[in-house]
């Protein structure tokens, strides 16, 4: 069984607390007793390098992610088996956001962070911008590298797959959905829509502060997180 929490977000996400450094995330995930997590900041891999160092230390598996958001902004967890995967993927989702600069005082800041918690440099393009990829040719990018797609938080009424399309389309290829952690009852949300039944579904908290990382419950039940990558898209 492994104890995840596959949607945090760290200090380069404008709206993640300046808290959320490499250090701190993966130390608060070890307190609570997690295996493994993924960094997966907006539209971007940057601090994920110094994440799985600092994982590789501690104990706690750290996956490469990242939350894109597509041409119909909607939020889309990604995850990869590799960081090289994911840089690849990451650079084309950076070149497919607009060129507006963030403003820290109104969105936050955007640090890169070191595996020793230095800041190295801050992203001054807005990385909270829908990209110009569309939800369909996203899948197809990340699945071209071996990555994983989660439509993120499904359930919410922003930023959400079934609040923007209404429904996930059949051609999607996907591996999975998120149900955020704010479903109390997540076998009666299902329930309630039976379109979802299909799909494994992952609990993440969606962290942007240290206190929001999930608690040990939610686990997957494959032996190890290959295990995961090696499951077919449906
Ligand atoms: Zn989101
Ligand atoms: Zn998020």
């Amino acid at each position: 069984m492994i104890y995840y929490d596959f949607h945090i977000h760290s200090a380069l996400s404008p709206c993640g607390d300046k808290d959320m450094t490499p250090n701190n995330m993966v130390n608060m995930a070890s307190i609570i007793g997690l295996d493994a997590i993924a960094i997966t900041d907006h539209n971007s891999v940057g601090n994920v390098r110094a994440a799985m160092k600092v994982g590789e230390q501690v104990g706690v598996k750290v996956l490469a992610g990242m939350e894109v958001e597509t041409a119909e902004e909607i939020h889309v967890l990604t995850l990869y088996e590799t960081i090289e995967a994911a840089e690849e993927v990451a650079k084309k989702v950076y070149a497919a956001l607009p060129d507006i600069k963030n403003r820290p005082e109104i969105f936050g800041n955007q640090y890169y962070m070191d595996e020793n918690d230095n800041i190295v440099g801050e992203e001054e393009k807005l990385l909270i911008s829908p990209t110009s990829i569309q939800v369909e040719d996203l899948a197809l990018l990340v699945k071209s590298v071996g990555g994983l797609v989660f439509p993120a938080h499904v359930d919410r009424h922003s930023y959400s797959i079934l609040t923007n399309l209404g429904f996930i389309p059949e051609n999607l290829i996907i591996d999975g959905i998120e149900i955020s952690k704010k479903v109390g009852d997540v076998e009666a949300y299902i329930e309630s829509r039976p379109d979802l039944k299909q799909y494994l579904y992952l609990r993440n908290s969606d962290a942007h502060y240290l206190t929001d990382i999930a608690e040990k419950d939610a686990f997957i039940a494959e032996n190890s997180i290959t295990e995961l990558f090696k499951r077919r898209a449906k």
